[in-house]
């Protein structure tokens, strides 16, 4: 058996216990846990006797190497993202990075994104189909994001948003609102949540015309709703027919 392990752990959005039963076992198992400072710290306290590989968010790259070099060196480690792994996560980078380290054996553990723990704090908002944008212009052209919100809007899809704003992108979520309200009612059903599973929760569910005058951090995500999303008892509930 190959004892050259890295496994790439969503931890889902903060609290331990939207952490699934195969990530805890990753973690457990783990000697070495490898992530951003602020996931870090969101498990340390349940494992404190692990050795911890931290960097800082801007790090990815370097962060992921030294998770490969302490795997390869034999240790067993495990990487931590927030949500899933593969969601706007570490996953691709890694298995693109573990070309140079064919003895490692990669193993995705998934976990819950903020899609779906967003999504169950505010009802029942992607029970049809629904398409996933992040406003983050740091990978992607403004005007590629742009034209996916086009494409969303004309596809009538309940709409998620990830990385709605940030310091530097102060006024994306009002960009984004104006771009949709060319295609949809000022009175479409949406709603945001903020830091899920952590500290401050706050959900709340608003009107497009509203959210478009709403500040949004970066650690909030947003949920539009379609044509047959719907207010139920204060719920956002999208119907699937
Ligand atoms: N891999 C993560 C996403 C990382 S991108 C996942 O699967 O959830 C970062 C964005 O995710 C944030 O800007 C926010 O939109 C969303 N997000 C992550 N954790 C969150 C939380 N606890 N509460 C609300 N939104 C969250």
């Amino acid at each position: 058996m190959d004892n050259k392990k890295l496994y790439v752990v969503g931890i889902g959005p903060g609290d331990r216990s939207y952490l699934t039963a195969r990530a805890s076992e990753a973690l457990e198992g783990a000697e070495v846990i490898a992530g951003y400072t602020v996931y870090t710290e969101l498990i340390k306290k349940y494992y404190p006797d692990k050795e911890y590989i931290v960097t800082p968010m801007t790090k990815e790259r370097e962060r992921c190497v030294l998770a490969l070099e302490a795997a390869d060196g034999g240790r067993i480690t495990a990487m931590v993202c927030s949500g899933d792994a593969g969601v706007y996560g570490m996953a691709g980078l890694i298995l693109e990075l573990a070309c140079d380290y064919p003895k490692v054996d990669v193993e995705i553990v998934p976990g819950v994104t903020a899609a779906l723990s967003g999504a169950a704090l505010l009802g029942a908002p992607i029970g049809h189909d629904f398409a996933v944008i992040s406003l983050s212009d740091i990978l992607t052209p403004w005007e590629k994001i742009e034209k996916r919100l086009r494409m969303a809007a004309q596809g009538d899809f309940c709409i998620v948003l990830y990385n709605p704003s940030s310091r530097r992108r102060s006024g994306y979520l009002k960009r984004a609102c104006d771009i949709l309200l060319e295609y949809m009612s000022g009175a479409t059903v949406c709603g945001y949540v903020r830091s899920i599973g952590r500290e401050g929760e706050e959900s709340r569910v608003l009107s497009l015309s509203e959210l478009a005058e709403t500040e949004a951090d970066m650690f909030t995500t947003v949920f539009i709703g379609s044509m047959s999303t719907a207010l139920m008892n204060d719920k956002m509930v999208t119907k699937r027919i």
